[in-house]
């Protein structure tokens, strides 16, 4: 896969720890959705295709070529009827905990969305490709995991499109604002939030992971949990206990479609 790496090595994006909202709704494509509180169902509807704009989208930034809008990520998984459930991982690769959640998704024959981090890409070679190999999709979580709401346009251009390649994009501590969506849309790819925060990156405790993400689980939701920014010992416990769960409640869990 392409990954630009312009950061040294080794630098390390800030953690998420600055989530306002234990519930929010993933925006699949759709503009103006995104900052809806609450636990809506995600829109599904098929993304509309904006005209193509014939100037660059920026003021004061790098021109570059506007590319094609991206396809809902959730569209074809949901397309059977089937109960189907997205689990996303933030913030890696992280050479510990990226392929021990590789291993418990193997074991209950589970798919999911990686969005990484470009830094941490570029730190740790090779494990994007240990989350492909194995079916799994990668999403964009910036090149650095700035905020990007208040970045001056060049930055903001940067950490959009000169992260991980993905045509989904999810912006760092789910801050979003017209801008950065305008950004996200122009770098042909579409924005990523969630619905269900079991809030792992908090470390709550495994039961109260394992319990949020049960008592909220419902077909087509969007669950975030993370792959780095620490010790997720507890969410792989959490993990190993919910898919089971799930399983047998019918659901199955593809990777979005990035
Ligand atoms: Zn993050």
């Amino acid at each position: 896969m392409r990954i630009l790496r312009r950061l040294k090595p080794g630098t390390r994006g800030r953690h998420v720890l600055a989530w306002t909202a234990t519930v929010a709704v993933a925006a699949v494509g759709v503009a103006g959705c995104a900052d809806t509180p609450g636990g809506q169902q995600p829109t599904t509807g098929p993304t509309p295709t904006p005209a193509a704009p014939t100037t660059t989208p920026f003021n004061s930034t790098p021109a570059s070529p506007v590319r094609r809008p991206a396809p809902n990520p959730t569209a074809s998984a949901m397309a059977g009827g089937q109960k189907v459930i997205f689990f996303t991982f933030d913030d890696g690769p992280d050479p510990h905990w990226t392929p021990t959640v590789l291993q418990v998704l193997r074991r209950y024959g589970a798919h999911a969305t990686f969005f990484e981090v470009g830094d941490m890409q570029s730190a740790h070679p090779g494990f994007s490709e240990q989350v492909t190999a194995a079916g799994n999709t990668i999403g964009s979580h910036s090149v650095s995991h700035r905020i990007l709401t208040t970045l001056p346009p060049g930055d903001l251009h940067h950490e959009v499109f000169d992260g991980p390649a993905s045509t989904c994009f999810r912006p760092p501590d789910g801050a979003t604002n017209p801008r950065v969506r305008a950004a996200i849309r122009a770098a042909g790819m579409v924005q990523v939030l969630w619905n269900i925060d079991p809030r792992d990156w908090a470390r709550p405790g495994t039961p109260a992971i394992v319990h949020n993400i049960l008592t909220h689980a419902r077909p087509g939701a969007v669950i975030l949990l993370h792959d780095g920014g620490g010790n997720r010992t507890q969410t792989i416990a959490a993990l190993n206990q919910a898919l089971p769960i799930l399983k047998t409640r019918g659901y199955t869990f593809p990777p979005l479609n990035c």
